[in-house]
């Protein structure tokens, strides 16, 4: 008989939590329970050690110099590239641009995959997308005359599949961007269903990987997707640096979007021509410590491994779905079946900000507001709400005190 393996969780969470220095602080008086790593997550001593000693060791420009320093710094900065291939399997390392963040992929793609498009076809995108998948799209409406659509989500928070087919019916999108984890629901989206359903329709994919690339193992390959997004802050790397993937023979096709050195091949006064993939997409000085960041932060999670983060991010999900829902008052928005540990919440008479400023008295940092999706928010009928979300470090003990407290601002606002 065949032994079922379990999955096995973070096997010491005290060890790994003190990777981190900053949750060893204590916030007006209280130990800090960060609940707010969906916004930005926290940075183990290994990334700030990498970028410091980057810094202090091997920094010069890259690309440029034939000298040691700058040969030492390219390959730093180079190698980071292979681990983002590794780490999303992209066919090839020349598919892997670098951005400022996930909000500059989408702008690069809004201006360069845009300009492949025609007036009158059309962009699809959902309801429950963060702006930067929103605001970029009807910017490229209004200046190219793309038709923006948006398809639907269901009561419980997923991505109505029947939606999107009848967006795509008539033949005249071109691409669909849709997120692969909310940011405000915790939704996973059926990202393979959804491949197949806009390659059948003779689109292209995009998927919102901010927060998806987070808490699970990504195969872009898999997915089928033809563009995926992720920010490096979100994935205990350092602000400044993202990545866009895209396949090869679709980047090809892609004229520019920033112009400036080392995206070019040839520049005279009448002429210029563009460099190879993916320096094509990559103007001007790169974020060189950044990336050497977001390097190490990769090296770090896949030290964890994604088996282990998703399922000890499954039981925070879990434990966080049975404490919540039992306190009076309280509402979770979005049910989805496939979720992650991302919870926006409302509470009868008490608005998200009093909540928050109470929790914080805890020490305990939620969000609250709109999550960078208000016509989500409009969808659900909320003008704001509070939000906790998880990360590889979280323990059960912080939802049990979130809940706990969540249970005196209950009291507190009667
Ligand atoms: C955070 C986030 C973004 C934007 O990331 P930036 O780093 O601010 O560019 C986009 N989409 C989702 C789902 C996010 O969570």
């Amino acid at each position: 008989m065949n032994q079922m393996t379990p999955i096995r969780s973070i096997p010491d969470l005290a060890h790994l939590r003190a990777d981190f220095p900053i949750l060893s602080q204590t916030v007006r008086g209280k130990p800090l329970v960060f609940l707010d790593s969906a916004a930005s997550a926290q940075k183990p001593e290994a990334v700030i050690e990498a970028m410091t000693q980057a810094m202090r060791t091997q920094y010069a420009n890259v690309h440029r110099g034939l000298h040691w320093m700058s040969e030492r710094t390219t390959d730093a900065y180079e190698g980071v590239r292979d681990k983002v291939a590794r780490l999303i399997n992209a066919p090839s390392r020349d598919e892997v641009i670098f951005t400022q963040n996930s909000t500059a992929a989408f702008n690069l793609l809004a201006h360069s995959f845009g300009a492949t498009l025609q007036p009158g076809q059309a962009v699809v995108i959902s309801e429950m997308e963060h702006h930067a998948n929103i605001v970029p799209w009807q910017m490229l409406r209004d200046r190219r005359g793309i038709e923006l659509r948006v398809a639907r989500i269901t009561e419980q928070g997923e991505l109505d599949l029947g939606s999107l087919r009848a967006l795509l019916s008539d033949g005249r999108v071109g691409l669909v961007a849709v997120t692969h984890m909310s940011n405000v629901l915790g939704t996973i989206t059926p990202v393979q269903r959804i491949a197949e359903i806009v390659h059948e329709a003779g689109a292209r994919l995009l998927l919102d990987g901010s927060q998806a690339v987070v808490h699970r193992r990504v195969d872009v390959q898999a997915i089928g997707a033809d563009f995926y997004v992720f920010t490096g802050h979100k994935l205990y790397g350092p602000t400044g640096i993202g990545v866009l993937w895209g396949r090869q023979a679709l980047l090809e096709t892609l004229p520019p979007f920033m112009g400036g050195g080392d995206m070019i091949s040839t520049v005279s006064f009448e002429h210029s021509t563009w460099a190879e993939l993916p320096h094509r997409f990559e103007a001007g000085t790169p974020p060189i410590i950044e990336a050497i960041g977001l390097g190490a932060a990769i090296d770090y999670v896949e030290a964890i491994g994604f088996e282990a983060i998703q399922a000890h991010e499954a039981a925070l999900t879990e434990h966080a779905l049975s404490r919540l829902q039992h306190i009076p008052g309280l509402r979770i928005l979005g049910e989805a079946q496939e979720r992650g540990g991302v919870f926006s919440f409302t509470m009868q008479n008490a608005h998200a900000h009093d909540i928050a400023t109470l929790l914080d008295r805890n020490g305990i940092a939620v969000r609250a507001g709109n999550h960078c999706a208000e016509p989500l928010m409009q969808r659900l009928g909320v003008g704001s709400t509070a939000r906790a979300s998880f990360g590889l470090y979280t323990t059960i003990g912080e939802i049990d005190l979130l809940a706990e407290s969540l249970d005196q601002v209950r009291g507190f606002f009667g």
